[in-house]
């Protein structure tokens, strides 16, 4: 029986992260992964949905492109090169991992794994003698009643990256990350799109401010929703929701979140979406270097992103964790000469202030994923609102409105 330091089951960010960092520090490390390196996140998830986004992105801005002096006629797309294109992307992402793994001398073993006691991981016929486990086995599609995945008319966001061509509308269950960025690519390329939220507002996660602009955003671009709304029934592919409307659509996608993928595992030390706390990938990357190199890790400064244009990224408090010490001050993205200049003047930069510091962001804007880390930096090292001052920001940028923001604060 061969012996390991670590014995890791499941090769997503938290699995291969954890592997690598533990491999750097000298310990010795097997991980095992039933199906193909990167998981969820690169496979299913972060990356194949990001490329798909940005070819519709690009062929949905083709309609800006005469007002910008550019002529070409660019009216239709080909699906079936967009999709070669998001797995060449994912493929080849998929090498470098695989090679960075291997070169940091962690032992990979494609197969699927159990844990048979605290210090041993039965993969296939053959048993592997660790010092300790690490459990890093994701998470899945969460189901709802009545709402069961069939795979052909009700979908998960798994189903999705499998579609050989588009369909002419679909019903997206839930407006939270998923919901939204799948809303986005279908609606960029035509597709005829409707949301069911049964929250008050759409990404109920997000401040209140973000939540109604996406929903004017939404509005412009044809999308239709529904809040405080629910699935009824489902019979015969027609669709009865709560509020008494009826709807056609090709698909149903149930985007109402995931759930951890343990299989029934139970283990001390487990990271990443199996944890069932925050299922993003830097949180579950974030998770394993605070394991492997001690490093500490505030779980309340985690980013929230979601992708499209505009974007949308929040961090820290919000609008309704507020008492009356919290400052609330908001930049329109017109102030930027940037916005103008990329015509995406949509969105604003929003943060709140206590004791002559920042404690939360929320900015929907081009370039959002980017600049919400310049605020998180800031909350985090605790930087007043005169020292983010002195810094002097690039011109003309969208990260220049962080400086107007705090020259605005009263
Ligand atoms: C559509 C979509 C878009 C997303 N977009 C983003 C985004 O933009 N940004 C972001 O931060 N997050 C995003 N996420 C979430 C992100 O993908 C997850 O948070 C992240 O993948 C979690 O990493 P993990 O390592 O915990 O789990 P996973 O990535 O799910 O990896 C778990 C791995 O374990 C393997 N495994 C399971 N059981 C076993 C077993 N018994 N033996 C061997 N191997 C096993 C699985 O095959 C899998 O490869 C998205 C998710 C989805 C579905």
């Amino acid at each position: 029986m061969e012996n390991f330091d670590f014995g890791i089951i499941g090769g997503g960010p938290a699995g291969y992260s954890a592997g690598m960092f533990l491999a750097k520090q000298g310990k010795s490390v097997v991980l095992f992964e039933k199906d193909c390196l990167g998981g969820t996140c690169l496979n299913r998830g972060c990356i194949p949905t990001k490329s798909l986004l940005h070819s519709s992105q690009l062929f949905a801005e083709t309609k800006k492109l005469e007002e910008f002096g550019i002529k070409v006629s660019t009216e239709e797309f080909d699906f079936s090169k967009i999709i070669e294109k998001k797995d060449k992307t994912v493929e080849k992402i998929r090498k470098s991992l695989e090679l960075a793994v291997k070169n940091s001398g962690v032992k990979i073993i494609y197969n699927e794994a159990c844990i048979k006691n605290n210090t041993t991981i039965l993969a296939g016929d053959n048993e592997y003698n660790v010092d300790k486990i690490i459990l890093a086995t994701g998470s899945r599609p969460r189901q709802i009643k009545g709402l069961e995945f069939d795979n052909e008319f009700t979908l998960n966001s798994d189903d999705l990256l499998k579609l050989k061509k588009l369909p002419k509308s679909i019903l997206i269950v839930g407006s939270g990350a998923i919901g939204i960025e799948w809303a986005r690519i279908f609606s960029n390329f035509g597709v005829e799109v409707t949301i069911v939220e049964l929250a008050e507002h759409l990404i109920p996660l997000a401040d209140i401010d973000i939540s109604k602009r996406i929903e004017r955003i939404l509005k412009q671009k044809k999308i239709t929703f529904f809040l405080k709304t629910s699935i009824e029934k489902i019979e015969n592919k027609i669709v009865t929701l709560s509020n008494g409307e009826i709807i056609t659509p090709d698909f149903v996608l149930v985007a109402a979140g995931r759930e951890a993928y343990t299989q029934n595992m139970e283990c001390e030390c487990t990271l990443g979406d199996a944890c069932n706390q925050i299922q993003l990938a830097h949180f579950a990357i974030s998770q394993a270097k605070a394991l492997a190199l001690g490093l500490p890790f505030n779980k309340d400064l985690v980013p929230s992103i979601i992708y499209g244009e505009p974007e949308i990224a929040w961090v820290g408090i919000q609008e309704k964790d507020c008492d009356e010490n919290c400052k609330s001050t908001l930049l329109p993205i017109t102030a930027l000469g940037k916005s103008w200049c990329d015509d995406s003047t949509d969105g604003f930069i929003k943060v709140i202030t206590k004791d002559d510091k920042i404690c939360g962001a929320s900015i929907i804007s081009k370039e959002a994923s980017s600049l919400i880390h310049i605020l998180l930096v800031a909350i985090k090292e605790k930087l007043s609102i005169d020292e983010m001052k002195s810094i002097c920001f690039a011109h003309p940028t969208y990260a220049e409105g962080i400086f107007d923001i705090l020259m605005n604060i009263k």
